[in-house]
């Protein structure tokens, strides 16, 4: 009798479009590095199939997925159970499978925050956070989690902003309040981290969110949320005014690590994915 195993571990993403999802080719090169036989497999589930992909998942005994647009809050109603972020930010974008139990975890902002802690420490800074989507609203949950002072969102239509502010107050023992943006925003002495977390930048490498770059500042972290191109304008700008700068392909990496550890229970190298993710996007 054969001794050798023939089953792969099986993982991947629910998303549409995903076509140009990379994450699949990040995390399966740290499978291959860390000589894991497991498989990362990027579907392409309409908003219709949503149920039963999960259904199959759980029948082909994947041990985990991540959700992408469209189905961050959609998945919520086939799932057994919810982390604590996921539950206060109200969207999944991980799942784990154990003994057919599906729990759900939001790991867009634990990867931020996983990305921003190789800098600097959140908590008792202030924040000024930009833009106001569910990027911007798993980001502050998490920084209210880790003990960041107070967090200002700042967003074009201030009602969104006030959203996820109230969701800190509510959810954790940060402050927080709203600026609506129109105009040039200046950024106040006192803040400690700013962060972009609008779609500003992303494939343009030009593009720069209306701020006065005179009030980038020495000894201010600014950190951006885009991946692609991860040295954008803002960053560049920054980076010439002396501010430490941190890229949107952290996020993406730790995201991908914080997702195999709570399925496989193992630590991806995340230099091996962070150059392949270089390579895909012509950064290196
Ligand atoms: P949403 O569409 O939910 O939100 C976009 C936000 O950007 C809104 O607050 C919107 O403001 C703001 N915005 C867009 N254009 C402008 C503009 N010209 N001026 C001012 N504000 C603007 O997107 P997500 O939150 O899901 O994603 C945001 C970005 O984060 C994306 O580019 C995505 O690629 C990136 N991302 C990166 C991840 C990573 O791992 N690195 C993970 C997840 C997301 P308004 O409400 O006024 O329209």
């Amino acid at each position: 009798m054969s001794k050798q195993n023939f089953r792969s571990i099986l993982t991947g993403s629910f998303s549409t479009p995903c076509d140009d999802n990379p994450t699949v080719a990040m995390i399966e090169a740290a499978y291959r590095h860390h000589d894991i036989d497991a498989r990362y497999i990027n579907c392409d589930v309409k908003a219709e199939n949503l149920k039963d992909a999960v259904a199959g998942a759980r029948a082909m005994e994947w041990v985990g997925f991540n959700c992408s647009l469209p189905h961050k809050v959609a998945v919520i109603e086939h799932l057994d159970e919810l982390a604590e972020s996921a539950r206060i930010i109200g969207a999944v974008n991980c799942v784990s499978i154990r003994k057919g139990r599906l729990i759900g975890d939001n790991t867009d902002g634990k990867g931020f925050l996983a990305s921003l802690k190789q800098v600097a420490d959140p908590s008792g800074k202030k924040v000024l956070l930009l833009g106001a989507g569910g990027a911007a609203r798993a980001i502050a949950v998490e920084l209210g989690l880790a003990s960041a002072a107070h967090i200002t969102v700042m967003n074009r239509d201030p009602k969104k902003a006030e959203t996820i502010a109230a969701l800190v107050r509510d959810n954790t023992s940060a402050k927080a309040d709203v600026q609506a943006w129109d105009g040039e925003a200046g950024v106040p002495d006192d803040v400690d981290i700013l962060i972009n977390a609008t779609s500003i930048g992303l494939g343009d490498a030009d593009a720069m969110p209306p701020l006065k770059v005179e009030t980038l500042r020495k000894g201010l972290i600014v950190a951006d949320v885009i991946p692609n191109p991860p040295r954008t304008r803002l960053l560049r700008e920054a980076e010439g005014k002396g501010c430490t700068v941190l890229d949107g392909l952290g996020m993406l990496v730790n995201q991908g690590v914080i997702g195999v550890e709570h399925w496989l229970g193992r630590t991806l190298d995340a230099g091996v994915m962070e150059r392949t993710l270089k390579d895909i996007f012509g950064a290196a």
